[in-house]
């Protein structure tokens, strides 16, 4: 049960800290101590709001201490708990409370004025609880509005967490939605901490005791990649950014809390590094950093590594798998070769921890070598892996696997690598072009800061390479093909590049690549 993370860590690391920046301003510190008695009170103080097992409870919040209280609170009573992912335009974002039959959305002060334009579309929600003091309630036009330190008061901290079926449901978190609606993951007591323990091993993020973790990966986002829960259950100093994650911000927090470890996406590194550079700041207290949910720049890598001495852990996942699926640690072999040598495979996304298994699958279903060079689908199952979507048949094979969506290929080390998803392979006279790869060439180049490639139509090659890039120099389309002709073969090079000053992103923070494609649909290459 997932009350008993939060009652382990209540009694036996009771004085460690977890440290906020709040939506209201200051930094608030409070203890795993008061954290499991907060989340005792909040989950006696949810009946008051008609909540049941098995009801669902949104929330619309930033990284905080009482974002971590719900994740406890609402789990350890039997209801569940569907962290809303705020960057949702307005249409989805009132199409999954409603799929997902929120009663109850606890939000932040932040999104108040968000759920002021929903309102009337949220038929379901009885009940919504800003979460703040008395003293910083707005005035709003929301119904049946709580405040949420109020509803705490009201709670007892003499409750006793409930035993509950480990299957039962626990949280769910709605993917992304690239293509059509964005569809519901459920996850249980049990799967949520399987993966924990499996996610808190060496091979893995090795988690121990005497870390203090910035948490930048955002709650509502796959849990914050489970650690939500693995951090407690190692009795981790916790440290969450709340709305600041601007370079600056987020570099403070490492260097006044002495955060040895944080996980974000590499968007969020690319403003870290930046600031660092400006500034002339370094990393005195890191020790490593998880990088995941898209793939890592090589460069991004050597600038951790070399010019702050930070070890890079790369880790590939999704939503469907908890979502921690291939970690990249180096084993011994790849240990003992020199740096330059190593980098080959530090890009890949890394290995398969216990309790996952994956595959790689021609169009046949064929299951393909793991010799480093045939790539395919990458299709995965274990215990974390979801078996369907919420509402929804199994997305599983006879066999129980899963479809990623991703391309992949494995090595004979077991490294394994994304080459793209498979809806944006470029498809060129029968050959497949990654769009990663050439992404990955592109922002190599000191004058490139993003780089996306789309897949246009060509009347001889099928599709051929477009990269539309955002660049912080003058280079020149003639100058990057020379650069890039380096790290690519000669007919994978880019057919064209555009320079655009931003590209677009979706509601992860992932390049949207359904909208370049519509924004390029007209597009076509200056000699074809
Ligand atoms: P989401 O469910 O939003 O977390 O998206 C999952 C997808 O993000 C995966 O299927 C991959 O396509 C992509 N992804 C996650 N981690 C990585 C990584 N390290 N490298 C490349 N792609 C990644």
């Amino acid at each position: 049960m997932i009350s008993s993370i939060i009652e382990f860590a209540e009694r036996w690391y009771p004085n460690v800290e977890v440290v906020s920046r709040t939506t209201e301003g200051p930094i608030h510190r409070c203890t795993y101590k008061d954290m499991g008695q907060r989340a005792r009170k909040l989950a006696s103080s949810l009946s008051t709001l008609g909540i049941k097992n098995g009801d669902r409870v949104g929330t619309l919040a930033w990284n905080g201490y009482r974002h971590l209280e719900l994740y406890y609170g609402v789990s350890g009573s039997g209801a569940v708990l569907h962290t809303i992912n705020p960057r949702l335009f307005a249409e989805q974002m009132a199409y999954v409370i409603d799929h997902a039959g929120d009663e109850v959305i606890f939000t932040d002060l932040t999104f108040v004025p968000l759920l002021e334009g929903l309102q009337a579309k949220l038929k379901k929600v009885k009940h919504i609880v800003i979460m703040t003091d008395r003293e910083h309630m707005p005035d709003t036009t929301l119904n049946n509005v709580h405040c949420y330190e109020e509803l705490l008061d009201a709670g007892s901290s003499d409750y006793q967490w409930p035993e509950l079926d480990e299957n039962a449901p626990s949280s769910m978190c709605y993917t992304s939605g690239t293509t059509g609606n964005p569809k519901g993951v459920v996850y249980s007591h049990r799967s949520t901490i399987i993966h924990a323990l499996a996610s808190s091993a060496p091979n893995a993020l090795g988690l121990s005791g005497l870390d203090s973790i910035l948490l930048v990966v955002p709650q509502f986002h796959v849990n914050a990649w489970g650690v939500s829960y693995a951090a407690p259950m190692n009795g981790c100093k916790l440290v969450l950014p709340g709305p600041a994650m601007d370079g600056k911000s987020i570099h403070e927090l490492l260097e006044q809390e002495q955060c040895t470890l944080s996980l974000a996406v590499p968007t969020i590194w690319m403003m870290l590094t930046g600031y660092l550079r400006e500034s002339d700041k370094t990393l005195p207290h890191m020790k490593r950093v998880v990088i995941g949910g898209s793939a890592v720049p090589e460069a991004m890598i050597r600038s951790f590594e070399q010019d702050y001495d930070v070890q890079v852990i790369h880790a590939w996942g999704m939503t469907e798998t908890s979502p921690l699926g291939t970690v990249n640690f180096l084993m011994p072999r790849v240990q003992a070769l020199d740096y330059e040598a190593q980098m080959a495979t530090k890009i890949k996304q890394g290995k398969t921890i216990f309790g996952i298994d994956l595959r790689i699958v021609d169009d046949q279903n064929h299951v393909l070598p793991h010799d480093g060079k045939a790539f395919g689908k990458l299709q995965t199952r274990g215990h974390w892996v979801t078996s369907g979507y919420y509402g929804e048949d199994s997305a599983l094979d006879a066999d129980g696997w899963f479809d990623t969506g991703d391309v992949a290929t494995i090595d004979s080390d077991g490294y394994m690598m994304i080459t793209d998803r498979t809806k944006d392979v470029i498809k060129s006279g029968g050959e497949w072009i990654s769009s990663i790869e050439l992404e990955n060439a592109a922002v190599g180049h000191p004058e490139i800061t993003e780089a996306a490639v789309i897949a246009i139509a060509h009347p001889k090659w099928d599709e051929r390479p477009l990269l539309i890039a955002v660049r912080n120099g003058n280079v020149e389309k003639d100058e990057l093909l020379i650069y890039m002709s380096d790290l690519v073969a000669k007919w994978q090079l880019p057919e064209d590049i555009l320079f655009v000053d931003e590209l677009p992103h979706g509601a992860t923070g992932k390049l949207n690549k359904l909208k370049l494609r519509e924004d390029y649909s007209e597009y076509q290459f200056p000699d074809a």
